[in-house]
């Protein structure tokens, strides 16, 4: 077995009912390593030649999933980061043997992005509309957890580029249509707005979520209508959230401690399902605050 056979096959725990997807139990730490290695090896199918760059505009655990992907598989990472992201996922990358770009909130990253795939004459991801990220949810971390919960009957998650809510939820629908699918959304967010017509102040945005853009498959999220119900989401119940979860010894990053929130919301008779996509060590500012 090498390093890309232990992606996936994530446990699933059952806490009285509220099942937890364990996707912090990846390689690098975050569910997004299926969709790092989905898009790698979908641009090696349309031709990408080794030892090329991969480029890729992130929020963090995909820049994190994708460096050391990339470097197994004989490629040069570049992320480009927004501002807002913490120090500790810059130097993980940079550990991992990624180039790091930082680039302030108001350039954008996804043409940048492109732009320094042009120049190195490599390839840029594009995680918010390559259908290989939400491709690998819907072929991986579905069935998966429709196998460990046959009997599930309420699906949680929060959306960042949105392949893991489509790609899931997408899977959930055509096997079971009973299987309801409750989308977790940024407060302060453009998508807020889009949907409940007025966005509301938060104190900070929760890396992880998606808060400037709506993406290509969130769009298709709501074109498609696979979200049952929408609740927001600020720091306020991500705290409680997390502190719930490390109750229950699982140390859930922020978008973990949202999701749970409403997960556990919505226990009472029902099967719920949602994933932990990472754990809170990358986040040193909310760290401090759980401890007051
Ligand atoms: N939680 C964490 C910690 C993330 O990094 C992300 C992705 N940015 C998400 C949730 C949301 O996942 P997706 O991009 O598939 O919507």
């Amino acid at each position: 077995m090498n390093m890309i056979d232990t992606i996936g096959n994530t446990p699933t725990v059952n806490m009285d009912g509220m099942f937890l997807k364990l996707e912090y139990m990846n390689p690098s730490g975050s569910h997004k390593d299926r969709i790092a290695l989905s898009m790698i090896k979908d641009a090696e199918k349309k031709g990408l030649k080794k030892g090329s760059c991969v480029v890729e505009y992130t929020s963090g655990n995909t820049g994190i999933a994708v460096t050391w992907i990339a470097r197994s598989l004989g490629y040069r990472p570049i992320i480009i980061l927004p501002e807002n992201v913490t120090p500790q996922k810059e130097r993980i990358i940079k550990l991992l043997g990624g180039k790091v770009i930082r680039i302030p909130s108001d350039i954008d990253g996804y043409q940048y992005a492109e732009s320094i795939a042009r120049e190195c004459h490599g390839i840029y991801l594009a995680q918010t509309k390559n259908p290989a990220n939400f491709r690998a949810h819907y072929e991986t971390t579905a069935p998966e957890l429709l196998t460990q919960v046959p009997k599930l009957n309420i699906f949680v998650m929060g959306v960042g580029t949105g392949g893991t809510f489509y790609g899931i939820a997408k899977y959930l629908k055509e096997k079971e249509e009973r299987i309801k699918c409750v989308m977790v959304i940024p407060r302060n967010s453009m998508l807020q707005e889009e949907i409940f017509g007025k966005k509301e102040e938060d104190e900070e945005i929760l890396e992880g979520f998606s808060y400037h853009s709506i993406s290509t498959i969130i769009k298709k999220i709501l074109d498609e209508n696979l979200a049952d119900d929408v609740m927001v989401a600020g720091k306020r119940e991500a705290i409680e959230g997390m502190k719930l979860l490390a109750s229950r010894g699982i140390p859930g990053g922020p978008t973990a401690g949202a999701q749970y929130y409403f997960a556990n919301k919505l226990k009472k008779e029902n099967a719920v399902a949602t994933l932990v996509p990472d754990l809170f060590y990358k986040y040193p500012k909310i760290m401090e605050e759980l401890s007051h």
